[in-house]
């Protein structure tokens, strides 16, 4: 199969080859499984998202010992990709194009490790927020991965394609429903869906972990008594969310049930010693859990 999307990649990708140094990421070895973390930039975002209404003074506090400014925040973006057998899986497909200028790298990402997007034989979404879907349609609206089969929860297919969701949304995410829907019928044909608890390929089960969208869902890769959690936006960031997870962050749409899945999610991966790789957590985003006095840290692997 020829598309434009062929011809634009097939001219891009060599120069490429062999230019790690653009690779922002980390690799992990997990019994069998080979993970990587491939960068797909950063986002750009107003601090008030994430910071109005929490108690300021304690705030200040966790923010300066991080070193992350209260009123705008940079987050990186941090694709896992999955190396198993014959099999390439790719957790979420980035910005794309269209989001924002900083963000949708992931495919010059994903060069740098000689790997083109016709590679890819899975793509497995934690959620339908921009930053982690419209990276699957590419600048003439076709879909990047279009060798690949593209996999979702029941609940987050069923919540973004429910025509009545833009306008229970509320007016600031509006445009995601939007998005969201358009891009999700446009891969219809590829999608396939799983549910709590299920396997969704060997060594890969489902867990949900809503609150940051309706059917948020995180990956537990596990070969034997080794284990790392795909985790999504559950924990969204290595500040608030690991000091006070109980706090709820307006980035969630459901602040309340997020805070309770973020505690919940913590206390497991320290307990279960699960290394965990974060969307948008430092360094490459893969690292451990670390419980501290009064909560958590994380802990990037190799520091
Ligand atoms: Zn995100």
């Amino acid at each position: 199969m020829v598309n434009r999307r062929n011809l634009l990649c097939g001219m891009g990708a060599l120069p490429l080859l062999g230019a790690r140094s653009l690779w922002a990421g980390t690799t992990h070895q997990l019994g069998r499984h080979e993970i990587y973390s491939v960068s797909d930039g950063n986002l750009v975002l107003p601090g008030s998202l994430f910071f109005d209404g929490l108690p300021e003074e304690e705030l200040g506090s966790i923010l300066a010992s991080a070193g992350v400014a209260r009123d705008q925040v940079t987050p990186p973006c941090n694709l896992t990709l999955l190396k198993q057998e014959d099999r390439l899986v790719l957790f979420d497909a980035g910005a794309g194009p269209a989001f924002m200028p900083s963000a949708g790298t992931v495919l010059d990402s994903l060069g740098t490790l000689g790997i083109a997007a016709e590679d890819i034989t899975h793509v497995i979404f934690t959620h339908a927020h921009p930053d982690h879907l419209w990276g699957i349609l590419d600048d003439f609206d076709e879909p990047v991965f279009y060798q690949a089969e593209h996999m979702i929860a029941e609940t987050e297919w069923r919540y973004w394609t429910d025509p009545n969701t833009v306008d229970s949304i509320g007016a600031q995410r509006a445009s995601f429903a939007v998005g969201a829907a358009r891009r999700l019928q446009a891969v219809a044909d590829q999608m396939t869906f799983f549910k709590d608890g299920d396997e969704v390929l060997s060594g890969v089960r489902a867990h949900q972990t809503p609150g940051h969208t309706p059917g948020h869902t995180s990956f537990e890769i596990r070969d034997g008594g080794q284990a790392l959690l795909v985790g999504g936006d559950a924990i969204g960031n290595h500040h608030v969310a690991f000091a006070r997870p109980d706090w709820a962050s307006g980035a969630d749409q459901d602040p309340d049930l997020g805070a309770q899945t973020r505690t919940r999610l913590l206390d497991q991966l320290v307990t279960d010693d699960i290394a965990l790789l974060g969307f948008h957590l430092p360094d490459g985003g893969l690292g451990r859990v670390e419980r501290t006095d009064t909560a958590y840290r994380f802990i990037p692997e190799g520091t």
